[in-house]
């Protein structure tokens, strides 16, 4: 059975208060339990909640987790240093990035963080990757105390585009794979499969008609015939049209037709919305849902403290 909990469903900022208590304002981070093990995706603000759950005070030992990045940017990124666990002597993090960009043909390529965002800190022995990523969010003056403060056991994992992840598991192995999205600078989708269940986590990515043929066959094939898809909704398609306002095409999200569709191409058994827009506050997402679940009935939104078993 694979577990997937909601702590953090919200896109771009975190957004506290009265009009969003429902869905909730944190930002994306996504619990997934299997075999035994916790697989976290990406470290929004969400993610300060889990390391609660986790029963992580500071020095408390004993807590073990891999966290799967889709991408950098700073919504998925900014709950890091707020994950108590990292903090505690003998918790054990495995922490991994794909660090690649999609060229203008739809084909990952190769990154790298500029040491100057690094200049004025502690030095970091790797100045490339997830790990440098997670140093430099937390160097002066933006942050008081430096990765160097972490005392659990971190180790960073730079995966090479493609290459497959494999967890041993209590009772069958946790097969963990990924694929290049079409998002500003660069983003991945992650399925995780485990005693034959499977659950997609494609967050940050637009999924327009003119997506290039191989990132959306890429995309169909990672997502087939899933328990769950959990995928980017962030904008009602009017928005995305501009209808009235601005177009939002190019931004690097979608709308819940375009996971409707990716949903019935690769026959995924439910459809998850995610990244919620700022401004969409709980009685706009109700709407939402409701139109959502017209197009494709077997949609949910995501929820902050939503648990779903596969
Ligand atoms: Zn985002
Ligand atoms: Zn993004």
């Amino acid at each position: 059975m694979i577990k997937v909990k909601f702590y953090g469903v919200r896109g771009s900022i975190a957004t506290a208060g009265d009009e969003t208590r429902r869905y909730g304002g944190n930002t994306s981070c996504v619990a997934v339990q299997a075999g035994g093990e916790t697989l976290i995706f990406d470290a929004g603000t969400g993610i300060r909640r889990l390391g609660a759950d986790l029963g992580a005070g500071v020095a408390s030992g004993g807590v073990r987790a891999h966290l799967f990045f889709s991408h950098l940017h700073w919504d998925h990124i900014q709950g890091f240093p707020f994950f108590g666990p990292a903090f505690g002597p003998g918790n054990r993090l495995d922490v991994y990035g794909v660090q690649s960009e999609l060229d203008p043909g739809g084909h990952p390529q190769t990154i790298e963080i500029p040491m100057a965002t690094l200049s004025d800190g502690p030095p970091v022995a790797d100045a490339k990757g997830v790990r440098a990523a997670m140093a430099a969010q937390m160097n002066a003056p933006n942050f008081p105390v430096g990765l160097d403060a972490m005392r659990a056991d971190l180790r960073f994992f730079d995966v090479p585009y493609g290459e497959r992840i494999t967890l041993p598991a209590s009772s069958a192995p946790i097969i963990v794979r990924h694929v290049g999205v079409d998002h500003p600078n660069g983003c991945v989708a992650w399925r995780v499969e485990h005693d034959g269940h499977a659950v997609v986590y494609a967050t940050d990515l637009e999924l327009a008609e003119g997506t290039d043929g191989a990132v959306f066959d890429g995309l169909v094939e990672l997502s087939r015939g899933a328990d769950l898809l959990v995928f980017d909704a962030m904008y009602t398609p009017e928005e995305y049209e501009g209808k009235g306002t601005f177009s939002r095409r190019g931004w690097g999200h979608s709308t819940f037709e375009m996971g409707a569709a990716l949903a019935e191409q690769a026959k995924v058994r439910s459809l998850c919305l995610f990244h919620h827009d700022p401004n969409h506050d709980d009685a706009f997402m109700d709407r939402l849902a409701s139109r959502a679940r017209a197009r494709f009935s077997q949609t949910t939104i995501a929820q902050e403290g939503m648990e779903l078993s596969l």
